[in-house]
């Protein structure tokens, strides 16, 4: 293995765009710092909704190449954040998209909500050991917002940051790593509710059909719950912006803005947040502004 530089960041999300969405910045800021940036993406999103109509023949119930499709958003939002280090959890395609919690395809045998969790975390402890990074950003148990796949994804990181650094465990896999900080998304609630006064503000100038709620938004917490906030420059913020857009099947752009397939206007954040879940906070007792603080990386 070639040297890995001195930070390491390993993300974990479930679709093609959630990176985007809730890294974006991050992502690029520590990529641009010089930092190893690791994505691995658990679905290729085939279950997704299409924007675009002309693209509406992607869809699962049509052509059913979506997933094909949004591999090569990720790709290209992959390109505006700077990160070249991204894979599919066991491989493009080894486990698909479940669909929103309710659905029949939550039942499908390949589908991501019906793999062996254990399975699923030995794709990603191998990542962990070969990348053996200091951080692990990934969601929270409801996965933010209770899709299968991010609970999935959630529980999938957890369970292998843990295996990961179990001696015993798969030393075909690698040498044993600890992961020294682990985070999980989130967003306080007074930041959501600020971005949607700026978005009523901007009224009827906004191109979506209407505008969402602050409880659209995934993982609100009260702010005593916010560990670190990485509130980055703006070119790292226009990168996110550029990120997100190149998920043109799943996301409408417009300024400091944009809608899902619901198409509800929601701001877009520049600064994100985090909840720190393993790891000793540094300074203790303040705000975090670097999610290597303390950790000698
Ligand atoms: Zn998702």
């Amino acid at each position: 293995m070639t040297a890995l530089p001195a930070r390491r960041l390993l993300l974990v999300h479930a679709h093609p765009d959630d990176e985007s969405i809730n890294n974006g910045a991050t992502m690029a800021k520590y990529a641009a710092e010089g930092a190893h940036v690791t994505l691995v993406t658990c679905t290729l999103g085939e279950e997704g909704e299409v924007i675009p109509p002309e693209l509406a023949h992607l869809a699962p119930d049509r052509d059913d190449t979506l997933g094909a499709h949004r591999t090569g958003e990720l790709a290209d939002a992959m390109v505006q954040l700077g990160v070249t280090d991204h894979r599919f959890l066991g491989g493009p395609g080894r486990f698909r998209d479940s669909g929103m919690m309710g659905v029949p395809q939550n039942d499908r045998p390949d589908s991501f909500w019906q793999a062996d969790l254990d399975l699923a975390a030995s794709y990603l402890v191998e990542v962990i050991r070969e990348v053996r990074p200091q951080v692990l950003v990934a969601y929270d148990p409801d996965g933010g917002y209770g899709h299968p796949d991010h609970i999935k994804a959630h529980r999938v990181a957890m369970r292998a940051a843990e295996l990961a650094a179990e001696p015993a465990y798969r030393r075909d896999l690698g040498a044993p790593h600890a992961i020294a900080k682990v985070y999980w998304n989130c967003i306080p609630r007074r930041v959501v509710e600020e971005g949607f006064a700026r978005l009523h503000a901007a009224g009827g100038q906004i191109p979506f059909e209407g505008i969402a709620t602050a409880d659209d938004v995934p993982g609100l917490v009260d702010d005593d719950q916010v560990a670190a906030a990485i509130d980055v420059e703006a070119r790292y913020a226009e990168r996110k912006a550029a990120a997100m857009k190149a998920h043109v099947t799943q996301i409408a752009v417009d300024g400091p803005f944009f809608a899902l397939s619901n198409d509800l206007g929601q701001p877009l954040f520049g600064a994100e947040f985090y909840r720190l879940v393993k790891g000793v906070p540094e300074p203790a007792g303040d705000l975090e502004d670097d999610l290597f603080a303390g950790t000698g990386a």
